[in-house]
């Protein structure tokens, strides 16, 4: 496959925009090679400049479920925009999407919208801070809430107790109240809480995490943590950033059984526009502005376009009663079709995968953290990711995402994918 078009607008882009993008991870920095820039996309294929179709394994980092340019999101977004873009007032559509993600949700009573998950967490944690009253946060090494100071935070070594800042910019003074634990380790958290009695607010957490390629919680982890946020007065917060309306109607939540006392939201909850949100239980909602004490705000939150989209959007999911089903099923096809040709070609690795969450990690032991997730060989991910592009296939440019399936992908497509997968098996 050709790049030539790409390669030529990736170097105008440098001239003009930081590393030629508006988000980092775009720009092939952990793979190698020129980002292929996007021209159209309908259903599970991309079109990029160069007229390559490729199959997308990324769909938007997730945004996508129900595939590209879906009509009844593009109809929705056609027909308000032709009504105003922008009012800077309430609207009808706003109370309507709030409607049907509570009833979706269980254990949420009211919900607010931002502009993306990276607000979302941001206003979480300040809710949970004045909630409380208190001002520490856990947070879990290798997860990502977005790119808000609090969380910009490297893992320390073993039982680190407070975090240090990973980014130039983000201060020593806010990197301390992040305290950092490892994923899937309850005794961790345990030995935290001991050693801050009555300072910390919250726990934040992906509920399965997408950060550091996926990787699901333990058996009764998040459970573990319910009750240790319980016992100790903080709140338990789930970024559902990802796995929001991807791996069962009501979240991670729902499939785990397990409550949160706030939880987060982007990506699929805007239908592919720029849309975050929290919710929480009324007596913790109350507490945000006009209400309450806690400040939080945004001129396009709310916006219209961003509501008619992510209204469609949880309509669809919500009246499609085998839609999470679905895509577990075709995930895991194509888990096992991955499996097979590995297996048959002598790879080594770890494939992990929840619902419509899923990715290979090149390391024979079981990845269940930041520390198991860095073991991954990444020369072999480079070949494998480079191998899959030139074949047609878009998966994440990097061994710390995940791969988020889209329901707009045939069987004919996953055979597809396994039988390149096992041409690029051959060269590794
Ligand atoms: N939380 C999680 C779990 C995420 O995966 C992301 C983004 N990938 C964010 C928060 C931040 O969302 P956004 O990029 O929309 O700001």
């Amino acid at each position: 496959m050709l790049y030539k078009r790409s390669s030529e607008l990736f170097v105008e882009a440098n001239k003009v925009i930081p590393g030629g993008v508006n988000s980092p991870v775009r720009a092939f920095k952990g793979v190698g090679g020129t980002p292929i820039f996007a021209k159209e996309a309908k259903g599970a294929y991309l079109y990029d400049e160069d007229g390559n179709r490729l199959i997308d394994y990324i769909n938007s980092w997730g945004p996508m479920i129900l595939g590209h340019a879906y009509e009844p999101v593009v109809n929705a977004i056609i027909e308000k925009a032709k009504k105003g873009t922008s009012f800077g007032m309430p609207t009808e559509l706003e109370t309507q999407i709030a409607q049907l993600a509570v009833s979706m949700v269980p254990n949420i009573d009211k919900i607010r919208f931002v502009n993306s998950g990276t607000e979302a967490c941001m206003s979480a944690i300040r809710l949970a801070r004045g909630y409380t009253k208190r001002d520490k946060i856990i947070k879990f090494s290798g997860c990502y809430h977005g790119h808000s100071d609090s969380f910009l935070i490297a893992a320390g070594s073993g039982l680190s107790t407070f975090g240090v800042p990973n980014s130039p910019g983000v201060t020593e003074g806010t990197a301390k109240d992040t305290l950092l634990a490892a994923y899937n380790d309850i005794d961790n958290v345990r030995a935290l809480f001991e050693a801050n009695k009555n300072e910390i607010a919250a726990i934040i957490i992906e509920p399965v995490a997408g950060n550091m390629g996926c990787i699901p919680p333990v058996k009764g982890f998040l459970e573990a943590l319910r009750v240790v946020c319980s016992e100790n007065g903080a709140l338990l917060i789930f970024d559902e950033v990802m796995t929001g309306f991807r791996l069962a109607k009501g979240g991670a939540q729902e499939l785990y059984g397990v409550q949160a006392d706030i939880v987060c939201f982007g990506k699929v909850i805007g239908g592919g526009l720029p849309v975050g949100a929290f919710a929480a239980r009324e007596e913790i909602m109350n507490y945000l502005a006009p209400l309450g004490p806690v400040y939080q705000a945004g001129t396009l939150s709310g916006n219209p376009l961003a509501m008619a989209a992510g209204l469609e959007m949880l309509k669809a999911l919500n009246a499609d009663g085998d839609i999470f089903k679905r895509l577990d099923e075709k995930t895991a096809y194509l888990e096992n079709g991955i499996r097979n040709v590995l297996i048959e070609e002598g790879v080594v690795f770890t494939i992990n995968r929840v619902g419509s969450m899923i990715s290979v990690h090149f390391d024979a032991n079981p990845v269940y953290d930041f520390a198991t997730a860095k073991n991954g060989d990444n020369d072999t991910f480079k070949k494998f990711f480079h191998g899959l592009l030139n074949r047609g296939i878009y998966i994440a440019p990097s061994a710390y995402e995940t791969w988020f399936i889209t329901d707009a992908l045939t069987y004919e497509d996953l055979d597809f994918t396994i039988a390149k997968i096992k041409e690029v098996a051959k060269e590794l």
